[in-house]
């Protein structure tokens, strides 16, 4: 039997109940043969726990010492967890990343894995052992650590899975796998039993957040086999693939939001050529990551420009704005906070004109104002109030005929036709 990497999230380890129940399934896993690498969140929502404490002491903590502090959440739980598969008979070690050979980039906060030297994980392997690995964590060349950006377990376990060649990464959370929208939000959301990477890259991007965005866009690159599944059930979850010119029925497979968006508009600036590459030049090299970018005229030598970014960048990236007035040489700044993005996501949009013409008229019913539009092949998102957000995911599921089970597909038919 072959090697599966696993990965459970905060939910699934957030008391000493459930990680019982973890190594219950581990050792469930070893009597069936396989040889195991599990990757670990941290226990519930003890990563925002750590956070707050860090801003009662600082509203902007040192970068390095945020790391430090946010990577003891895995370590609680990787030791935990390893003890309670001692406690069941099961030979089995806890890994930091830097002791699994998590390399990364030297960034604090979001850095990229690099390489993975995994030498100690394969020994381990090799003496019967189970190996437990903290995600979101690894080590910068400089000896630092690093941590992956919020939510980047998920990362570590495909990373890892790739790094084996493991015959499939198991990412076990507090749902059955992707649905059509966040089950939380729409009651009728339908679970997916397959979903493209390139369907599911974007919901990831527009914040479906039951997958971090780098672990798909890793399975894409590395063609990990990646299944999304409960740690609470044994039911089949939903498996992120590649699938043959599978016609599913659906112009749209999934509806995303992401409720932390702030738009910023910089007014007056000169309208020639290099005064935008100088404005988001300054905000990358700052590492402020920008969405949605219009630019709307104002008179024949000045312009604005409007863009997005998420909430928690947006102190960040209005103080960068105001150290560099003089250089971008812009009247002055306006931003807007309480708003959220909606999306939908699907592959069938490619052949089938109008469904931004139909989402701008279902909102438009709702009388849900839209302040930004953004388009690409498989997606339309649109920036609304924030209070308005479970309305519009709603509306745009029904319309989009999200609240049924997918009908079977024959031959690249409905089987009902
Ligand atoms: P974990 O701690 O296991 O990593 P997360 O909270 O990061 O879990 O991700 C799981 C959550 O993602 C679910 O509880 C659900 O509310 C949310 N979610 C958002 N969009 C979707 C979707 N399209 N399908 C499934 N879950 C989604
Ligand atoms: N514990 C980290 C977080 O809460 C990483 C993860 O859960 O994937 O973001
Ligand atoms: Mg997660």
């Amino acid at each position: 039997m072959g090697l599966i990497v696993q990965k459970y999230g905060g939910t699934s380890v957030g008391s000493i109940e459930r990680i019982q129940r973890v190594a219950d399934r581990i050792v469930e896993y070893r009597q069936a043969g396989h040889d195991l690498v599990v990757v670990v969140s941290a226990m519930g929502k003890s990563t925002d726990v750590l956070v707050e404490m860090a801003k009662q002491i600082a509203v902007f903590p040192s970068e390095r010492e945020m790391d430090m502090l946010l990577s003891t959440g895995e370590q609680v739980s990787i030791a935990l967890l390893t003890m309670a598969l001692h406690q069941k008979g099961c030979d089995a070690v806890s890994l930091t990343g830097w002791q699994a050979g998590v390399r990364t980039e030297s960034v604090h906060g979001r850095a990229r894995i690099t390489e993975i030297d995994n030498q100690r994980i394969r020994d381990e392997l090799g003496n019967g052992r189970v190996v437990i690995v903290a995600g979101f964590q690894g080590v910068s060349e400089e000896g630092e650590i690093t941590t992956l950006g919020r939510g980047g377990s998920d990362t570590s376990a495909v990373v890892l899975a790739a790094s084996l060649q493991a015959e499939k990464c198991e990412i076990f959370t507090d749902v059955a796998g992707v649905y059509t929208a966040d089950p939380r939000v729409v009651p009728a959301a339908q679970k997916l039993p397959h979903i493209s990477c390139d369907e599911m890259l974007e919901l990831a991007n527009l914040g479906a957040g039951v997958l971090h965005p780098r672990s798909v866009e890793a399975a894409k690159k590395y063609r990990v086999r990646l299944v999304v599944r409960s740690s609470f059930t044994t039911e089949e979850g939903t498996y992120v693939e590649e699938v043959a010119d599978m016609e599913t029925g659906r112009v749209v497979s999934g509806v995303a939001h992401d409720e932390n968006v702030a738009k910023i508009t910089v007014i007056g600036m000169p309208s020639n050529g290099g005064t935008l590459s100088k404005l988001f030049h300054t905000l990358a090299l700052s590492q402020v990551n920008v969405d949605i970018i219009i630019q709307g005229s104002y008179d024949a030598e000045m312009t604005n420009v409007s863009f997005t970014v998420s909430a928690g960048d947006l102190h960040k990236a209005l103080d960068v704005l105001e150290a560099n007035r003089e250089a971008l040489s812009f009247e002055r700044v306006d931003h807007e906070t309480g708003l959220s993005k909606v999306s939908i996501v699907g592959a069938g949009m490619i052949n089938n004109p109008g469904v931004a013409a139909e989402m701008f008229r279902q909102l438009a019913e709702q009388e849900i104002s839209i302040k930004m539009v953004s388009t690409s092949d498989i997606k339309v998102s649109c920036v609304i109030p924030a209070e308005q957000t479970a309305v519009a995911v709603r509306t745009l599921h029904t319309a989009f005929g999200l609240d049924v089970e997918e009908p079977a597909v024959v031959y690249g038919r409905s089987a009902a036709e």
